[in-house]
């Protein structure tokens, strides 16, 4: 193992955000240990790591504990997607929970450093716009949504205990709405749905108007704020907002879409989703005064890759 090479785990690893995670720590010479249960990660998706000697694979579920030693702990392990993480809510709930104590528990025992990925969710549909951290959010409690949102509260509320209650190095970024290659086809999630349906003809359902706001960040610009904080001095612990500031309505990111791939697909209004935020925005600032981190990849940049990536996942390209 190189001088400076760590021995890193990153739960979640053959995830949508973990696979790229992987391969950048990977390429920066570390020796990674990808923990998956495959709920909703492919081995397909880490495939090209499997004969790199600074690369393992374990299959595991977070809700049991683990004993492995390492350096630094990625706690990426979570179904993101609402369908998804909406199929079994009580093993959602149990994937946040069981599965950050499992990990900080962990971290106590090895010293470990943990990043913990969080989501904007904890903002629920906000009444505060752009989202700051100190903001606390508008969360219903009892939703369909709730498995998710409340799951990821209470696993940043373990974090910040294990810090209090044991002084540990432990971290907890905000994650906004990001997208690009190696989402899965039937993903759920708006940028993959509109994608997959405007490249197989098919009509993009546009829930409650379209009026609606979300913020996207490109797959590489998000992996590269998640390496720096996990860079930072112990004393930044979050949390901290990673995503991409520029707003854009969910009728016009389907009209970009649309454009960009050259479809003929019907823009078809359908009915609004329970508890589905009204706007979404990430304030920032924190992340680039601690970080010196801004994303750098425009919208229609990450999605001409994205659009790439499907194309010949479909066999269309
Ligand atoms: P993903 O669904 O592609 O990846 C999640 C990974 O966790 C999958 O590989 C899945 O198989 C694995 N997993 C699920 N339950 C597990 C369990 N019990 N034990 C072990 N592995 C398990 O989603 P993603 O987009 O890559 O998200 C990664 C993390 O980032 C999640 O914690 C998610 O909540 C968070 N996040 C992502 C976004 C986003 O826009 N992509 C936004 C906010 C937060």
């Amino acid at each position: 193992m190189d001088v400076g090479a760590k021995r890193i785990l990153v739960t979640g690893g053959a995830g949508f955000l973990g696979s790229f995670l992987c391969e950048r720590l990977v390429e920066s010479g570390h020796e990674v240990l990808c923990l998956d249960n495959y709920f909703t990660g492919r081995r397909a998706k880490i495939a090209h790591l499997l004969d790199r000697p600074n690369f393992e694979v374990m299959r595991h579920d977070v809700c049991f504990p683990t004993h492995v030693e390492v350096d630094e702990i990625y706690n990426l392990a979570c179904p993101a997607s609402p369908v998804h993480y909406q199929h079994d809510p009580v093993q959602t709930t149990k994937t946040s929970v069981l599965g950050a104590i499992n990990m900080l528990g962990l971290a106590k025992r090895t010293g470990a450093k943990l990043l913990h990925a969080s989501t904007s969710e904890v903002y629920g549909d906000p009444a505060v716009h752009p989202q700051p951290e100190d903001y606390w959010g508008n969360v219903n409690p009892i939703g369909p949504r709730s498995c998710y949102d409340e799951g990821k509260r209470c696993a940043e509320t373990l974090v910040f205990d294990y810090r209090r209650q044991h002084g540990m190095p432990v971290k907890v970024m905000r994650i906004f709405n990001t997208y690009g290659p190696r989402m899965n086809l039937d993903d759920g999630r708006v940028v993959s749905n509109f994608v997959v349906a405007a490249l197989r003809g098919e009509p993009l359902q546009i829930h409650g108007g379209g009026k609606q706001t979300r913020s996207f960040c490109f797959v590489d610009d998000l992996i590269d704020g998640m390496i720096a904080l996990m860079a930072t001095p112990p004393d930044i612990c979050g949390p901290i907002n990673l995503g991409n500031p520029s707003e854009i309505t969910v009728r016009s990111l389907a009209e970009t879409v649309m454009r960009l791939t050259g479809g003929r697909s019907e823009l078809r209004d359908t009915p609004a989703l329970a508890d589905d935020p009204r706007q979404r925005r990430p304030d920032i600032a924190r992340a680039q005064k601690l970080l010196g981190w801004e994303p750098r990849v425009p919208l229609e940049q990450g999605l001409a890759r994205t659009i790439e990536y499907f194309r010949r996942v479909l066999g269309n390209a």
